[in-house]
Formats: structure tokens, sequence, C-alpha cells
């Protein structure tokens, strides 16, 4: 999927040297199996395989997939609509999916012409058949929102199974910790000022047996027109997110609920995303571009202080 991982552990159940290579043969073997299933970019992923997929018959989804496409669509509904794996051509057509990079804004009429294949509602899920159904043929789903954060569980499943107590997984910058670290505190997580040219820290969270994932708009983005253009769109208007916020950070139970989140929370903005948030109990931080380029911040009551 284009990215990196880390895998940190201490104290309870810490592997020795000699189980180092089956520890890492069994975390590779289980994101090798994420990105077989979910990843845009291999063409013979199942993904792509039904991305492909045309002819209006069911597609059989291995159960690891099928479980985030229903994740997804859950989300999809939680949020109104802001979560929608469905965006992938316009994904593309920005120039931020596997279709080679396009200098040129897409055109009104190359996003109109998009319109009847967006939208989740247009995927029908056969949880007993464990088949899925596109009721558009044209239908592309883009599972890169959500896919990292479930990649982090699978691996945390792994640690688990081998009696890990404290470890810290991280798939391309999502999250999820166990017990705690050397110094037996809870994990100290940074959250990164959202500026393009500089790796700085905004602030440490500390987390437990929990998941953190951030979606911001300051390291996958290009300047066109003098806009920012952004990998995050918003599925209500085809286009991508346009107003100030600068990256949202998402805490909860699971790496697919919080990865997926932080991108629905990302679409809706700090207003509305707040609302919605607070409203579910959700811990979650919006970082803001202020004027003088100062960073503002919304953080719910549950985000740690
Ligand atoms: P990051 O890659 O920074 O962790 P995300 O988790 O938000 O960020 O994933 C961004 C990707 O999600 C985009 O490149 C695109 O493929 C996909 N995407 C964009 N907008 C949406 C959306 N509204 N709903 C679901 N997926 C989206
Ligand atoms: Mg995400």
């Amino acid at each position: 999927m284009g990215t990196a991982y880390t895998v940190k552990y201490a104290g309870r159940g810490r592997p020795v040297p000699g189980d180092l290579e089956s520890l890492q043969e069994a975390v590779e073997g289980a994101l090798r199996s994420v990105q077989q299933g979910m990843s845009v970019y291999l063409p013979d992923s199942e993904l792509s395989r039904f991305n492909r997929h045309e002819d209006g018959s069911p597609f059989p989804m291995s159960a690891e997939t099928f479980h985030v496409f229903r994740r997804a669509i859950q989300i999809g509904e939680e949020s109104g609509g802001a979560f929608d794996i469905t965006v992938g051509p316009i994904v593309n057509l920005y120039g931020f999916g596997p279709d080679p990079f396009r200098v040129n804004l897409p055109s009104e009429e190359e996003l109109v012409a998009l319109r009847p294949s967006i939208g989740y509602q247009k995927l029908e899920l056969d949880s007993a058949a464990g088949t899925i159904r596109k009721r558009h043929s044209k239908v592309r789903c883009d599972l890169s929102a959500i896919a990292k954060g479930y990649g982090a569980d699978r691996v945390a499943a792994v640690l688990d199974r081998r009696g890990m107590g404290d470890y810290m997984v991280e798939v391309g910058g999502e999250v999820r910790v166990r017990g705690c670290n050397l110094e037996g505190q809870p994990w100290r997580i940074a959250i990164e000022r959202p500026v393009a040219d500089d790796v700085e820290i905004h602030r440490v969270v500390p987390l437990i047996d929990q998941a953190i994932a951030t979606t911001g708009d300051y390291r996958v983005f290009y300047i066109r027109d003098g806009k920012r253009i952004s990998h995050t769109i918003d599925p209500r208007t085809g286009r991508p997110v346009g107003h100030s916020l600068a990256s949202v950070t998402v805490i909860a139970d699971d790496g697919e609920s919080a990865d997926a989140w932080a991108t629905a929370l990302m679409v809706l903005g700090a207003e509305e995303g707040g609302a919605l948030a607070e409203r579910r109990k959700m811990a979650a931080l919006f970082l803001s571009r202020g004027e003088d380029g100062r960073i503002l911040e919304r953080a719910t009551a549950a985000f740690p202080g």
C-alpha cells in the first residue's frame, strides 16, 4: 500500500531473540493479506478485481475484505455519507489514486459523468453468502482510508495470539497500542503539527489499549491555481474538501474505526464534525490553520487533555 510499518514491544510476553524471525514473518503475513485484499495499487488484489467486475453478478469476497466493506458502509451511514468508499473514481481524477497523475484538474463534465457510480448505497452486501454486488456496473471502491487502521488491528491480533501484552503497532501512521511502554507507563503517541515542510510535535497523548489515527491535508496534497487540493474527497460535492481544517485525530477502540472516522470528520469539518463527534462521545482533535499561520485547536470532551 505504498507505506511502512513499525512494531515496538516491551515487558510482558516480549519475544526472545530466537522468536524474532517467526514473529516478523507472522506480522508481514498479516499485512500481506490485507494488501492482497484491499490495495488499489496491486492490479490483482481482491479489491482491484472487484473494481473490474462489471457484469452485475454478486462477487464472492474473502471474510477479511467483506468485514472491512461492512464496517466502511456502517461508518458511511453513521457519518451521514461523509465517509464513502465509492469515491475511488474521484480520487483517481484528482491524481491521488493508482491512475497516472494528471496536470489539469478534472472538468465539471468529467465529475458529472462519474456521479451515477458514486454512493455506498450502490453496494449490496450479502453476509450469509459473503458476496458484494454492485447496483451500478461502474462502481469503483477505495479502502485506503480504512485499510491501514485495519492492518494495525490485524498485526495487533498476531501479537495478542503470541501472548505479547505491551506493544505499539503503527501502519502508515495509524497506531494501535496495548499495555505499557518500557518505562511501565502508557504509550506516548505524538500528534504532528500539521505543517508541510517540517516534522514537529503538536502534542503528545498517553494511550492504553486503544488506537489513534490522524488524517491531514499537510502531507498528501498539491497546489493548483493557488488552491490546496487535498486527498480527502467530500462525497456530497464530489470535490476535495476546501475548509481550513488541517488535520483530524481520532482515538477509538480499534484501528479501522479510528482511521475511517478521522477521514469522515475531516470531510465534515471542525463545526459539523465536532458536533457529531461530541454527540457520539468520540475522542477527536481538530487542528485548523488560522490567519498568520497559527494552529487552532478544538478537542471533544472525550479527548485526553
Ligand atoms: P491518510 O492516507 O493521510 O492516512 P486517510 O486515512 O484519510 O488519510 O485516507 C485518504 C484516502 O482515503 C484518500 O487518498 C482516498 O483514497 C480515500 N478517501 C478520500 N476521501 C474519502 C472519503 N470521503 N471517504 C472514504 N475514503 C476517502
Ligand atoms: Mg483514514
